[in-house]
């Protein structure tokens, strides 16, 4: 499979190297030149395979660069944890994405990407430089992924006070090769400092850089398999169903996932984008003008996005075509007023506890739920990760699992600097 620059077909190159660039050399995305035809059976019979079945399918023939064998044990490595379909009520089913070493569904992409990265530079004894900017919950989940691979050297820009003190500590308190740099600016800073520097040519040269942010296509591609999977374990009880996944998005890597699948034929009837108060997409749908906003700080900070870089990609696979995509996607902003409400609502009436992400989308299926049903929500983070909005929404503490009293208690290793480009080469250089 050859992967192409969303803005040239022309610029066309492997998996790896997709991988290892991180961007195109236009400074765009890269997409997958075709898209695989899966097998007849296998989408008729999805409820009688395994995740690794599942993950191996889809996955195979995007990846035609690696052996066999050798991606099976990556993908046996990357998918080691639970994704269990949960019921929250007759209409709404909750795909439990939180359940790896972060306690976020970014462990999925986070685990693949440092293992497929991994495998290439073991076999070329080449060392690189990974940026990643974050608005929380990426840079933990990269963090704990890349931590002490070889060849490796990590560096994570986060936006300073505006990531919770948990995802802060789950990121900088590794060191070894996993360097955390506070910004003084908004995560939309820290992403285009990360563009700027991947285009940079003496960075380039110097530093071999890549990326493990979603504009990655590395990973993306391991999440379409869940789509796949939590569709497989509605369809052991309701054979053939056909349900509506909604997404709580900000940088839209996770519902562009979702739109892969469908098109690769996974049954899905819609798609449903879920945003906090940063609309960007919602606003889209309703009016036909993709205009980027400035970041608003929400409850749901992992999807404080005021630019979602993925979104060119989710219009490639609609051909660019606005009423294609409007038929497909329908977009539904959610206030924090309202995330709150949904947590207590859920809390009372299904005794379980939504994280501020996830309550985004069940607000969002709530207002859709007897026209679009059944619903899988993509349940996108553990509670325990938002103590402090548990607390506000339900007056109550949650209860802290062991590893993450672990991290709260390490000091953190961070250095601070502006959102100025110059001075960040230079650091970087130096
Ligand atoms: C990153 C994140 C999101 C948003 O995912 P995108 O792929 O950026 O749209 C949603 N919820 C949580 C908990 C996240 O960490």
């Amino acid at each position: 499979m050859n992967y192409i620059s969303l803005n040239n077909a022309n610029l066309k190159v492997s998996f790896k190297e997709a991988l290892m660039q991180g961007i195109a050399a236009d400074g765009s995305l890269f997409i997958p030149a075709t898209l695989p035809v899966l097998p007849d059976r296998f989408l008729h019979s999805l409820a009688t395979h395994s995740l690794f079945d599942i993950a191996n399918t889809i996955l195979a023939p995007f990846i035609d660069d690696i052996p066999k064998s050798d991606l099976e044990a990556i993908i046996k490595k990357t998918f080691h944890f639970p994704i269990p379909l949960v019921h929250l009520d007759e209409q709404i089913y909750l795909l439990e994405l939180f359940h790896g070493p972060t306690l976020a569904f970014k462990d999925v992409g986070a685990r693949f990407i440092a293992e497929v990265l991994a495998y290439f530079l073991k076999n070329e004894q080449k060392k690189i430089t990974l940026l990643v900017a974050t608005s929380g919950d990426t840079g933990s989940a990269v963090a704990r992924g890349f931590y002490q691979v070889p060849y490796i050297d990590v560096y994570i820009l986060y936006p300073s006070q505006k990531v919770s003190p948990l995802q802060e500590k789950q990121m900088t308190t590794l060191g070894g090769n996993i360097h955390a740099i506070e910004v003084q600016g908004t995560f939309d800073d820290c992403q285009q400092l990360v563009k700027s520097s991947l285009k940079d040519e003496t960075l380039q040269k110097a530093l071999h850089l890549t990326t493990a942010n979603s504009i990655n296509i590395g990973r993306l591609l391991p999440q379409i398999v869940y789509y796949f999977f939590g569709i497989a374990e509605l369809q052991k009880a309701h054979p053939h169903v056909s349900p509506t996944v909604v997404v709580p998005s900000g940088n839209f890597g996770n519902l562009t996932a979702a739109a892969y699948a469908r098109a690769l034929g996974a049954p899905i009837e819609h798609l449903v984008a879920a945003t906090n108060a940063n609309a960007v997409v919602p606003n889209y749908l309703k009016t036909g003008i993709l205009k980027s906003q400035k970041t608003q700080h929400t409850l749901s900070n992992a999807m404080d996005v005021g630019q979602p870089n993925n979104f060119v990609r989710l219009q490639a696979l609609f051909d660019n075509q606005y009423e294609k995509i409007k038929s497909n996607v329908t977009g539904i902003s959610i206030t924090d007023a309202e995330t709150l409400a949904q947590i207590q609502q859920t809390f009372k009436q299904n005794h379980y506890i939504l994280d501020p992400h996830t309550a985004v989308g069940v607000a969002a299926a709530f207002q859709l739920r007897n026209k679009l049903k059944p619903m899988i929500v993509a349940a996108t983070a553990h509670p325990a990760k938002f103590p402090e909005v548990i607390q506000t929404a339900l007056n109550q503490a949650i209860p802290v699992p062991e590893a993450l009293r672990i991290v709260m208690s390490k000091p953190k290793m961070s250095t601070l600097m502006k959102n100025d480009f110059q001075a960040w080469k230079a650091f970087l250089l130096s």
